[in-house]
């Protein structure tokens, strides 16, 4: 275990199940995150999970360990969104997309982000640096490293993997500005209710459209599973979504939570149905947040000269909006793709990095188009050369 440790800039879903995959080939890594901890700021959306997800975490995991991991996903049955009005509280005709939502066994698989986190991170503790902001890197004449906010620098690492999200520093070095992210003008609440207020649904995953609303139109998504229904511990959450200028924050700080947010997303829907009601009228106040809708250029990961000791992972590669629900499943495709060519190379070799940007552009460029293409109908959101980037 002399080799260098491939170091990785943030602790998100990709970075962790990378290391997991290092973790099971012996290859060393060092973590470095910005956060205090991993339950630093709110973390409670839900994320469903795709065939294609679920097989990366699989490979990565190994068949014992990803039955534990798929113990803890929720499940739920019916096969797609079910569309509602948020005024008459009926059936949406014409939003019962043909979106198929099931993956394995027939399911809507789904596990909150925050969660799924935490179990990706067992057995890396040791390895995750705290409080490490990555602001860059620097080559060194036989590794890289990186560069924190504070001025100093990580120890020498074979190779860099920028994992830190749509903000990413590592990725606007690595690709020198060509990796960009733009600012869809839409913005989101995220909320959580007790399994109570949802009670009027029933099963299944629903999408409740307001296209009357004044400012706009809003629309929440939630997913309510059986069985943690009667579980007064359990909550539920819910996404809110307004095409732009529908939702706004006070002097457009998107990172204030609670009371704020929460008093927003009442506002908005004070005159839906009252089958919706006990959603706002019940919620955790303390755990609302705001959340902005951002995109990578529409057309596809660009090309960059490669860097063979620095690559880039996840949202910091490809940023998507939520529509279609791809963005961690795709984040973990590339943990997977990543994690097996070190293993292969047996740690570090300079066409690593080449060989994973080439797999990973195929399916991401894929995914940001399909999921920017499904963003401009139902959030009528746009990215045209006056659209300001992140
Ligand atoms: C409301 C909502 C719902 C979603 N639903 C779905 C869904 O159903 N299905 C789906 O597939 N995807 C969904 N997504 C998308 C998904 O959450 C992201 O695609 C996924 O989390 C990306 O993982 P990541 O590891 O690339 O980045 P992240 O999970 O964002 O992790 C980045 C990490 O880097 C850290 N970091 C940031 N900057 C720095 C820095 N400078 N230095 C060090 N560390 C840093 C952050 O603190 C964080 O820990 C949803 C997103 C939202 C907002």
């Amino acid at each position: 275990m002399s080799q260098k440790p491939i170091l990785i800039s943030g602790a998100g879903l990709a970075s962790l199940l990378l290391a997991r995959s290092l973790l099971r080939s012996r290859i060393p890594f060092h973590i470095f995150e910005r956060d205090a901890s991993l339950s630093f700021r709110g973390q409670g959306y839900r994320l469903r999970l795709s065939t294609e997800g679920l097989d990366a975490i699989e490979k990565v995991l190994g068949p014992e360990e990803f039955q534990r991991f798929w113990e803890r996903c929720g499940k739920t049955g019916g096969s797609g969104f079910v569309g509602l009005d948020a005024i008459t509280g009926q059936v949406f005709e014409q939003h019962k997309m043909n979106e198929s939502l099931n993956s394995r066994e027939g399911l809507i698989v789904g596990i909150a982000r925050g969660e799924m986190r935490r179990f990706f991170m067992e057995g890396c503790e040791e390895f995750v640096q705290f409080n490490r902001y990555v602001k860059g890197y620097e080559l060194t004449e036989d590794g890289v490293r990186a560069i924190f906010a504070d001025g100093t620098k990580s120890i020498e690492g074979a190779l860099l993997v920028g994992g830190e999200g749509i903000y990413s520093s590592v990725a606007k070095q690595v690709s020198g500005g060509l990796l960009k992210v733009y600012d869809l003008g839409a913005r989101g609440i995220h909320g959580q209710s007790p399994t109570a207020a949802f009670k009027t649904l029933g099963e299944g995953v629903f999408r409740v459209v307001d296209d009357v609303n004044p400012r706009g139109r809003v629309s929440i998504i939630t997913n309510v599973r059986p069985d943690d229904m009667d579980d007064p511990n359990v909550e539920f959450g819910w996404t809110m979504v307004g095409v732009p200028g529908a939702i706004k924050a006070p002097n457009d700080d998107y990172s204030i939570v609670g009371k704020t947010a929460a008093d927003i997303a009442k506002e908005l829907t004070k005159d839906w149905n009252p089958r919706f009601k006990p959603l706002f009228d019940q919620m955790n106040e303390s755990e609302a947040a705001f959340w902005k809708i951002t995109c990578s250029t529409p057309t596809g990961v660009p090309e960059w000269p490669n860097e063979a000791r620095v690559t880039v992972i996840g949202d910091a590669a490809h940023s998507m909006t939520p529509a279609g629900g791809i963005g961690a499943n795709t984040a973990v495709r590339d943990s997977a793709l990543l994690g097996q060519l070190l293993h292969d190379a047996g740690g570090y070799a300079p066409s690593v990095t080449a060989a994973y940007e080439k797999g990973m552009r195929v399916y991401a460029s894929e995914a940001v188009k399909s999921s920017y293409g499904m963003a401009t109908k139902a959030f009528s959101a746009q990215i045209d050369d006056s659209t300001k980037t992140v």
